[in-house]
């Protein structure tokens, strides 16, 4: 039982989720099989890439991405500080620092190319973009300063399912990019995620970096093609498995459909909240049909209101979050605090709301959500 009357989000599964993720239990064929190859052919295609490889989680997929571009101790990864924190624990994991950088404006919040280039050094090896929120990253700006820099780029694409950037979609800029399919985004498999590259070079080494570094599969040894392995890299095992393969694949069939429920959502919200003066709607200038919306994240004008107005709306049963408290201020981060240089991430770090958004959200809902918001803001002002 829910405690909220609206919740932040809540999947949304079918009875065709549920008979497909029983198959494989009946089948008894569990891991990395038909399914699993099915799923990343079919995710290949939709996003247009070359490679797509189904792993166990999205912060999996950004360790494998950065392993791949080569990512190793004594390198400086370029990273947004406003995301959750596995974009920069996984450069940590490599033995590489990363770099924070900075939102682009308060309109913008994806990675700014001008504090990205006045943060590039000779130790910069990589970059990582966001697509926050669904939106995507100035992506001919900052490819064209990568490029420039000899710059490996890595997208995160954790929000970015289908959202495209003047008719190319995101997760086919850079070099790799990782999906995720946690509980909470736009499609799910509890937990899973998504590899995907484009040159051969870097799929050989993804490949067998997910599965401990081995040559041939389980599968290929069940299937005969193989009688023994080489290991010729210590890997991972970051593998999926069947059950999660086919609720990925019933999965990505209603994702369109989702998406565009989620865009109306999103206008819905828009409309309510036009003229409220309290707070800041970012990305209002971008084009609506190229984003594949996963959020709806607010910026409070006052920062010293935000904790009220998230216990006043809890009290209306709305559930709330924060997406994100900046990397560069956790504990585990405290070396970089001072050095981040990060001011916009700061202060939207700071008044930040994210507000419940969910394909099944009813117009009313959405009233109600924004009704709770506004007379929060009004009883916080007093
Ligand atoms: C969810 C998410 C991740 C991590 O994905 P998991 O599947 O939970 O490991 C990474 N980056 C961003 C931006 C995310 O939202």
């Amino acid at each position: 039982m829910s405690i909220w009357k609206i919740p932040l989000f809540t999947p949304d599964f079918t009875e065709e989720d549920i008979q497909s993720a029983m198959a494989p239990i009946r089948d008894g064929w569990l891991t990395m099989g038909e399914r699993t190859l099915e799923f990343e052919k079919t995710f290949a295609d939709q996003v247009g890439s070359g490679y797509a490889f189904a792993v166990s989680s999205g912060t999996a997929a950004i360790h494998l991405a950065l392993a791949c571009a080569g990512v190793a101790p004594g390198d400086e990864v370029l990273v947004p500080s406003l995301t959750f924190v596995a974009c920069a624990n996984t450069i940590l994991a490599l033995g590489a620092k990363p770099v924070f950088v900075d939102c682009d404006g308060e309109q913008d919040w994806t990675f700014s190319p001008q504090d990205f280039l006045k943060k590039i050094t000779e130790k910069s090896r990589a970059i990582m973009v966001v697509h926050y929120a669904g939106f995507p990253c100035r992506m001919e700006e900052i490819m064209l300063v990568a490029r420039e820099h000899g710059l490996a780029v890595i997208e995160d694409c954790a929000h970015a399912l289908f959202s495209s950037r003047r008719g190319r979609q995101c997760g086919t800029f850079g070099d790799a990019a990782a999906f995720s399919f946690f509980s909470n985004k736009n499609m799910t498999t509890g937990e899973g995620g998504m590899a995907v590259v484009h040159q051969e070079s870097y799929a050989d080494r993804l490949r067998k970096l997910r599965s401990h570094g081995m040559t041939a599969l389980t599968l290929d040894r069940h299937q005969g093609r193989a009688i023994s392995y080489d290991v010729v890299e210590p890997g991972y095992n970051y593998r999926i498995d069947e059950i999660r393969s086919a609720l990925g694949l019933s999965q990505l069939k209603r994702l369109p459909e989702n998406l565009q429920r989620r865009r109306e959502i999103y206008q819905c919200y828009n409309r309510h909240l036009g003229n409220v003066e309290e707070i800041v709607i970012p990305f209002l200038d971008r084009n609506d049909d190229e984003v594949g919306y996963h959020i709806y994240p607010i910026l409070l004008r006052d920062s010293a209101m935000r904790e009220s107005l998230i216990h006043n709306m809890k009290n209306d049963g709305v559930q709330t979050s924060i997406h994100y408290p900046a990397i560069h201020r956790f504990s585990a981060y405290r070396d970089f605090t001072a050095q981040a240089d990060c001011p916009w991430t700061e202060t939207i770090s700071d008044g930040e709301l994210t507000l419940p958004f969910y394909p099944q959200m009813t117009e009313d809902d959405v009233k109600q959500v924004c009704e709770s918001l506004k007379k929060g803001i009004q009883a916080v002002r007093g």
